[in-house]
């Protein structure tokens, strides 16, 4: 019997197992990992001297500092900003929306003259935001929102604009200042040595089992706690129907050139390319490599065997998450991370409910 079985090895895990352990190190913790390796999604590999994101590209940001400090506690970080480009047919614009941006769309060079025309333009919707298209068109005016926003999530979430949820696109901030950071918070930055180092330390001490679906024998592990963080229809076989998510497809290649894009991260904001972004991976954290590596990001249906990487958090699945919350009848089993709590979580978030939930089970 363990005081803690864990399923799943990614960065909600990886928190409850440092905590426990930095607080009794003779806590009894098993970590369960259906796949080959630890760190989730966050998992980066080591490759020709370059730290690929094997999931897509991981930039950690938080303004909460008692989070900042626990991962700079754990591995030193870089200060990597993030300032992604917008590729519109060839027509480049930097992101998140700001007097750059609005200065290459109309010209305008004070904020008050950017100001002007968002308010022209945002005069066509009337009344609260309903859906995604409206909210981005009351935000940043119909311009942006052809050229910028509406082919990149139409294919990222493979949905029409207006079928989807507004708190999507409030992810992204909209400044009337010249400021390329594509995040607000306070912090930033990438492992110097990888996520997967950073994962590593933090499972320190613990025993971790990998290749082993916990689904597939459950009873087998036994535990005080037993703490899930795959996904919870999953884990109920499914029996009230399927949540929806968004899952991606990778393709990586290793170019034999210095630089490729110049930028860490590209967006290709135009529908009729599949993609939706070109990561090269050495901008995250330059080590004067000779050759680089980049991947383009394909958006695709989930089907049951991919990997479920956005929870699709509308109100039909919202409704459906809450009945299977309702099912939990046995005690000791706790739901938690993105998947297990169904939630568009950024990693800083993620660390917030693993912190919330310690002080419930330590
Ligand atoms: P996961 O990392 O998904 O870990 C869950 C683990 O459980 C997985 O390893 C899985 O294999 C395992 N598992 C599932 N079921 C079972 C089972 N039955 N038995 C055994 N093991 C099981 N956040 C940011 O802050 N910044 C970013 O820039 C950012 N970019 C992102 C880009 C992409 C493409 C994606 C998909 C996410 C991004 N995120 C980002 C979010 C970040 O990935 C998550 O917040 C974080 O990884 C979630 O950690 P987790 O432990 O909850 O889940
Ligand atoms: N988005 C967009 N154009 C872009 C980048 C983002 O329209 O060039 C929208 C899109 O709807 C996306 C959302 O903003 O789903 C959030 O973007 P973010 O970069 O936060 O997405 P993530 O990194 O989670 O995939």
């Amino acid at each position: 019997m363990y005081d803690y079985v864990l399923v799943g090895a990614g960065l909600f895990n990886a928190t409850i197992a440092k905590c426990i352990k930095d607080k009794n190190k003779d806590a009894k913790i098993l970590v369960i990992e259906k796949r080959s390796h630890i760190a989730g999604n966050i998992y980066t590999e080591n490759i020709d001297g370059i730290d690929v994101h094997i999931y897509g590209a991981h930039i950690f940001h938080t303004s909460d500092k008692k989070i900042w400090d626990f991962v700079n506690g754990i591995t030193e970080f870089n200060n990597f900003i993030n300032t992604p480009i917008a590729n519109y047919k060839n027509e480049l614009y930097n992101l998140p929306f700001n007097m750059h941006t609005f200065y290459k769309m109309w010209g305008c060079i004070k904020p008050e003259e950017a100001l002007k025309i968002i308010e022209e333009q945002k005069k066509e919707i009337k009344g609260e935001p309903k859906n995604l298209e409206e909210q981005a068109i009351s935000l940043v005016g119909r311009d942006i929102y052809e050229k910028l926003i509406k082919g990149y999530t139409e294919k990222q979430w493979g949905k029409d604009c207006k079928d989807l949820p507004s708190f999507i696109i409030k992810r992204l901030p909209v400044r009337l200042i010249y400021d390329n950071n594509y995040f607000n918070d306070k912090y930033q930055g990438i492992p110097s040595l990888g996520y997967t180092k950073m994962i590593e330390n933090m499972f320190s001490g613990t025993e971790v089992l990998l290749n082993t679906n916990y689904l597939d024998d459950r009873e087998k592990y036994k535990g005080k706690y037993i703490i899930y963080t795959g996904p919870i229809d999953e884990y109920y076989d499914y029996k009230l129907g399927r949540l929806e998510y968004r899952s991606l497809k990778f393709e990586t290649t290793k170019i034999d050139k210095k630089d490729y894009q110049g930028v860490a991260v590209m967006n290709f904001t135009e529908r009729d390319i599949p993609f939706t972004r070109i990561i090269e991976h050495k901008h995250f954290n330059d080590r004067g490599t000779d050759t680089t590596i980049i991947t383009k990001e394909y958006p695709v249906n989930f089907e049951i065997g991919d990997e479920p990487y956005y929870p699709i958090n509308d109100e039909k699945n919202k409704k459906l998450y809450e009945e299977y919350k309702k099912l939990k009848t046995d005690g000791n089993v706790i739901f938690g991370g993105r998947l297990g709590s169904y939630k568009y979580y950024d990693m800083d978030k993620v660390i917030n409910e693993a912190f919330e939930l310690l002080k419930k089970i330590l």
